[in-house]
């Protein structure tokens, strides 16, 4: 894939770069290393300081950030400028939270015949982060916050199509005051993340993106013995049990399924009605769907813009062709909208079987699949049929539904009574093909930290 600026709602290539020589490639990661050595012992002070300072700077830039993101990968305005807020939340988040974070952890001493013992976390070193272009400043700072905080160094290997905002990510922290080269942006396609992660200066890998690239990585990083941390794919179920608010659920139900133009890992994809209430909330999401305006990215009046990539909206169609031939039912949208740029018609499919593609994959598009279910049980029990085990949804009033949820349903998140989202104060991650590992919160930075036990006698 070139890495380019191609604005999705015209398709136009606005501007392209080479990726990095050899010889630039090897002077980064060399300057990263050195980086590290002194980082390291920088105070946890000092990063709080920088953390804040580079919330400062998300602050005054929001406007040309926002603008860049919605040009390279076609997000709303709107939805850009509150992914810039959510940024600078998560530093702030670390910045408050992360010295208490990085304290030691007393242990019974007496026990182990010494005078102290203690868990004391550290940093790993320099970590290579792979990340999806979907949120392209969220899923990158969901790595970068915890890691600058504990004292890591970060080499990012952004999306190919967004490679702006990933220079931006870099050119923040420096205008923010960290130390040089703590954070740096390496231009290179997905054919060059091998070198850099076989290279014995990098000592951990995150992928944020899909199944494929993350067994990519994990391969190498296994190879290598190195940790990894993957955040994959989801087809997040959301469940609509009888007791539910019908027109609340509904409402939430279109968001969550058409958030980020339906390009989100967490986006509710399958939807589980009980045969109670069906027919009224299919009536209602399909009312609500139907609604969206869908149109230029940056008018402040659009809620759908266009698929990032052109292969992105044959994708989606193919599901949605392929499902309709073996029996859907298109009950809204279901096309390409006519004219430039890849936009998709919010849809919505019933009659979904087992024999349809897209029952056991990801739609990464604007496209919702409805089965009635006589129980939940039954919804459970094809909920967790799927590959996937990110985040999941219950809409329910029934104490005893919604402990039978938490219990069984095989995800990483479960949310009830409201979207599956990524808040900086909630762990984020999966489990199943979803991915291993999580990020935010204090579990997200010790992922690449190394709890080291300390024994005095
Ligand atoms: P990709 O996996 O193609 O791309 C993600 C990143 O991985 C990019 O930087 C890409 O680089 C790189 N990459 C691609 N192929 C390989 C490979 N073989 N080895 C190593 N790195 C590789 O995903 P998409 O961009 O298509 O994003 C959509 C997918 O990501 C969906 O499945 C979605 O659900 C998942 N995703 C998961 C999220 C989560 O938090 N769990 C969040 C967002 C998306 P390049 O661009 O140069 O190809």
């Amino acid at each position: 894939m070139a890495i380019a600026t191609i604005n999705p709602a015209t398709g136009e290539t606005l501007k392209t770069f080479e990726p990095l020589t050899d010889d630039v490639l090897e002077d980064k990661i060399a300057r990263a290393s050195a980086a590290y050595a002194s980082y390291r012992r920088t105070s946890v002070q000092d990063r709080v300081g920088w953390l804040r300072a580079a919330a400062d700077v998300l602050d005054a830039d929001t406007d040309p950030v926002a603008a860049l993101m919605t040009t390279e990968m076609g997000k709303t305005l709107t939805s850009a400028k509150a992914e810039v807020a959510k940024c600078a939340k998560a530093l702030r988040y670390y910045a408050d939270h992360g010295p208490a974070m990085l304290e030691p952890q007393h242990l019974d001493a007496g026990a182990v015949n010494a005078q102290q013992a203690y868990v004391t976390y550290q940093p790993l070193g320099v970590v290579l982060a792979i990340m999806p272009w979907n949120f392209p400043l969220w899923q990158a700072m969901r790595f970068a916050a915890p890691a600058l905080m504990a004292g890591n160094v970060g080499l990012l290997k952004h999306a190919s199509n967004v490679p702006q905002t990933a220079l931006y990510m870099e050119e923040l922290f420096r205008k923010a005051g960290f130390p040089a080269d703590v954070f740096q942006t390496l231009l290179i396609g997905s054919g060059t993340i091998e070198r850099v992660l076989r290279d014995d200066r990098v000592v951990a890998a995150t992928l944020t993106g899909s199944a494929p690239a993350g067994q990519s990585v994990a391969a190498i990083a296994g190879d290598a013995l190195k940790p990894t941390v993957l955040e994959l794919g989801g087809s997040d179920p959301f469940i609509v049990m009888p007791s539910a608010h019908l027109d609340t659920a509904a409402e939430v139900a279109t968001t969550a399924r058409n958030q980020n133009n339906g390009q989100s890992c967490i986006a509710a994809k399958r939807f589980f009605v009980h045969r109670d209430v069906a027919e009224e909330f299919t009536r209602l999401f399909a009312e609500k769907i139907g609604e969206l305006t869908v149109g230029d990215p940056m008018d402040p009046a659009t809620e759908i813009g266009p698929l990032a990539t052109e292969s992105g909206v044959q994708d989606v169609h193919d599901y949605v062709t392929d499902a309709v031939s073996k029996g859907a039912t298109v009950v809204v949208g279901g096309k390409e909208v006519d004219g430039p740029g890849w936009f998709y018609e919010p849809t919505l499919l019933t009659g979904i079987t087992p024999e349809m593609r897209l029952y056991a994959e990801e739609v990464f598009g604007p496209v919702a699949a409805l089965w009635t279910v006589d129980s939940l049980d039954e919804a459970i029990e094809i909920a967790n049929s799927h590959p996937y085990g990110l985040g999941s949804n219950l809409w329910s009033e029934d104490e005893g539904e919604r402990a039978q949820f938490v219990r069984d349903i095989e995800s990483g998140m479960a949310f009830i009574n409201g979207m599956t989202s990524s808040y900086p104060d909630l762990p984020f991650g999966g489990v199943k093909q979803s991915g291993y590992g999580r990020e935010l919160t204090d579990l997200g930075m010790r992922e690449f930290m190394n709890a080291k036990t300390v024994w005095v006698g």
